[in-house]
């Protein structure tokens, strides 16, 4: 069986689709704390980067909520913020969160580093920050898009039904050309929780890749994703010893079959499973590229989804600061 075929079709997402219910609000816990940025204002500057539609569908009902494609498209707008001018020749970096919508420590990280760091750190550098790529997912807590695509498998181009990657990757190519240069750095934020047990053999399953919950390796604790061609060989590693101190970083010898070198795995970028990552498509205009994977449920919580967070920003930071001091 070719292994790249999707198998799903119309009634399957249905049924898929059919399962979910509202479990966060993208209104109140994201799009207030963006306002607040906007209001805020000075070298942070929000900007809207396009509409979600429904597509081929004319409506969708979510825990007794129908939603017209207007209603689709007015509850997600897209916003990114542009901090700094990227064209003064200072660092470029890039931050996406909520790739998985699920995976919230990428949102709430990526929001925070907003609202405490980013304006601090301007007159070193300038940033692209996404903090919730896919609402719809972020709302019903899954990983896939209304029409169960993986965004973070359609980072390319020939995945045009998947605007919540398309649109980032219009913005990202613009300001790419305008800056006139490659992006120093970017990072993906996600989280592998204990869900991806369930979650992950679905979307294997969906592909004709048989797995199960004990293929699937949840690790104890935080680990970084290089990409293979990144040129600064030290960050990695300084992002790793940066991270450590806020959170225990994964004992695992070997994660889902890469080598895990004390806390940072080098993708192997050739696998079929991986096609149309989002660190790939930005390590196509940057200089490095990383994927953050945080394990929230290594505390109880309040503290483990605190801990996550600080995890994601710290990793940004320790991006900066390694810049800062080569
Ligand atoms: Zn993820």
């Amino acid at each position: 069986m070719n292994p790249k075929k999707d198998n799903w079709n119309e009634s399957d997402k249905q049924k898929w689709l059919a399962k979910q219910t509202f479990q966060r609000s993208y209104k109140d816990q994201v799009l207030s704390r963006i306002e607040r940025l906007k209001r805020v204002g000075g070298a942070v500057k929000v900007k809207n980067y396009g509409r979600l539609s429904l597509q081929n569908r004319e409506s969708l009902r979510i825990s007794e909520i129908s939603l017209s494609t207007d209603d689709y498209s007015d509850r997600y707008p897209l916003y990114y913020a542009e901090v700094g001018d990227i064209t003064n020749g200072k660092p470029n970096i890039i931050v996406t969160g909520g790739t998985h919508g699920y995976e919230e420590s990428g949102v709430y990280g990526a929001l925070e580093f907003l609202e405490k760091d980013a304006s601090r750190k301007v007159d070193k550098f300038n940033f692209l920050v996404f903090p919730c790529i896919s609402p719809f997912a972020y709302e019903v807590n899954q990983r896939w898009t209304h029409d169960a695509w993986d965004p973070n498998r359609s980072f390319d181009r020939s995945k045009p039904y998947v605007p919540e990657a398309q649109l980032v990757m219009d913005v990202v190519e613009e300001a790419h050309s305008r800056a006139g240069c490659d992006f120093c750095a970017t990072v993906d934020l996600h989280e592998t929780p204990d869900r991806d047990k369930v979650l992950m053999p679905l979307q294997y399953q969906r592909y004709g890749i048989e797995m199960s919950a004990d293929d699937i390796l949840i690790p104890n604790g935080y680990y970084l994703i290089a990409h293979s061609a990144n040129q600064s060989k030290g960050m990695a590693r300084h992002i790793i010893d940066k991270v450590k101190q806020v959170t225990p970083i994964a004992p695992d010898k070997e994660i889902q079959g890469d080598k895990n070198n004390d806390g940072v795995i080098v993708l192997a970028e050739d696998s079929v499973t991986h096609q149309g990552l989002n660190q790939s498509f930005m390590k196509t205009k940057a200089d490095n590229s990383f994927t953050t994977e945080i394990y929230p449920e290594i505390h109880p919580e309040p503290r483990g989804s605190q801990e996550a967070i600080a995890a994601q920003r710290t990793t940004i930071l320790g991006i900066l600061d390694f810049l800062e001091n080569q």
